[in-house]
């Protein structure tokens, strides 16, 4: 796998301290154009957000966790993507996100339940 682009989130998309609403109609609409354009080479395989603080976690919240879950469930709907890679940035030390700490997890579909998802952090 090779990741050929990555982009912010949508203009309507609303940043908080500690959380962001994202615009996914936007977002998918550009992943699907790419994959559009492409003839299929170009599929979305994930998404990346931060903690903002040094001392949060780099481990998905629950909310993350049911965010990766719907996101996933969308990206099928433009090509199959068997996994999906979530990337969590979190600033270190004092340089904030000149160095971030970089996490990186996987969801796939559970081998013993179909319907259930596992997130699992990357061996890369
Ligand atoms: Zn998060």
């Amino acid at each position: 796998m090779s990741v050929t682009e990555a982009w912010g989130p949508g203009s309507v998309s609303e940043r908080r301290r500690s959380s962001i609403s994202l615009d996914w109609d936007a977002e998918f609409s550009r992943a699907r154009q790419a994959y559009e354009r492409s003839e299929g080479t170009i599929t979305p395989v994930g998404f990346w957000h931060c903690h903002p603080e040094p001392t949060d976690s780099e481990r998905p919240s629950d909310a993350d966790l049911g965010a990766f879950g719907a996101l996933m469930e969308r990206a099928n709907e433009i090509a199959h993507v068997p996994i999906f890679v979530a990337v969590i940035a979190v600033p270190a030390g004092g340089s904030r996100f000149a160095a971030p700490r970089i996490a990186k997890w996987v969801i796939r579909r559970s081998d013993s339940c179909r319907r259930n998802l596992v997130c699992e952090r990357a061996r890369a």
